[in-house]
């Protein structure tokens, strides 16, 4: 079994913490560097429900892509939301160590992962790192359908293709028009309209769209938008992640096992659709 220090000098060349960004907050935030690491559960989020689902298998890594402390702190009091859950893991002896912003940058990084899970064909990063000569690592990607779809089916397939939510796929444009070029980022992704608008695709699929950045792309010109759970974004990368810690235990002969959490921790949990209004109607629509 290899010891957290040597699994975590593994996850860094994987996911350099110097390509974070400036204000992230990578790497291990508890954890004993000569501990040795059998079980490894891979998460989204490191909240509670994360923490005790660790403990429960018996994990000696909790690895998310979320950092628990972004900013500094003066107490880990297991008063404080996150200092229970640290008090959680340290007491389980279970270790969390975080790859955030380094994992977005990566090759292959979150939107890999998130175009992957929508059987997407993965053309270039939508914002390419300068230092990357192979031009393969940056923010989101520029992909390709296979077959084009409309709108309204495309928001379908991702519906259909990422993990469940209370709030589902909703996209913004004309249903009809059809869609061959995407942009995807997982995560929020509302700072990248000039690249994606650079980028000549048909659509846009990221997460946390806001009314006006969405009103104000809509309004410059049609570009499709389509807004999905910011967790459902970023989970594939569990699956991505957990499948490279694996190649690294056969590699090493580490004999890893590890799980990647199913617990849905995006924070909205249920989900009316509007009736149909027949008084209100969208500009454009037939009547
Ligand atoms: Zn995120």
């Amino acid at each position: 079994m290899p010891t957290l220090s040597e699994l975590t000098t593994a996850l860094d060349a994987l996911w350099p913490a110097g390509r974070a960004e400036s204000w992230d907050a990578v790497g291990t935030v508890c954890g004993d560097p000569d501990a040795e690491v059998g079980t490894v559960l891979v998460a989204v989020d490191p909240v509670q429900a994360v923490a005790d689902e660790a403990v429960r298998l018996g994990a000696d890594l909790l690895l998310t892509h979320h950092p628990l402390y972004l900013r500094g702190t003066t107490t880990v009091g297991a008063h404080t939301f996150k200092g229970r859950v640290v008090h959680t893991l340290i007491k389980a002896d279970t270790a969390l160590h975080v790859a955030h912003t380094n994992a977005d940058r990566a090759d292959p990084g979150v939107s890999d992962a998130l175009a992957g899970a929508l059987d997407l064909r993965v053309l270039a990063p939508l914002v390419p790192d300068p230092d990357d000569p192979q031009g393969r690592r940056g923010l989101g990607r520029i992909c390709e359908l296979d077959t084009p779809l409309s709108l309204a089916a495309f928001a379908q397939h991702a519906a259909a293709h990422l993990p469940a939510t209370a709030q589902g796929v909703r996209a913004a444009g004309d249903p009809d028009a059809m869609i061959r070029r995407v942009a995807v980022c997982g995560g929020s992704g509302d700072s990248l309209f000039e690249q994606v608008r650079a980028a000549d695709v048909d659509a846009y699929l990221t997460a946390d769209l806001r009314h006006h950045p969405a009103s104000e792309a809509q309004e410059r010109s049609p570009l499709a938008l389509v807004d999905a759970a910011h967790w459902a974004t970023e989970w594939p990368w569990c699956e991505q992640a957990a499948a490279q810690l694996d190649a690294l235990s056969e590699r090493h002969g580490w004999g890893l096992r590890t799980h990647v959490s199913r617990l849905v921790t995006d924070p909205w949990t249920a989900h009316a659709a509007s009736g149909l209004h027949h008084d209100y109607e969208y500009p454009g629509a037939p009547n």
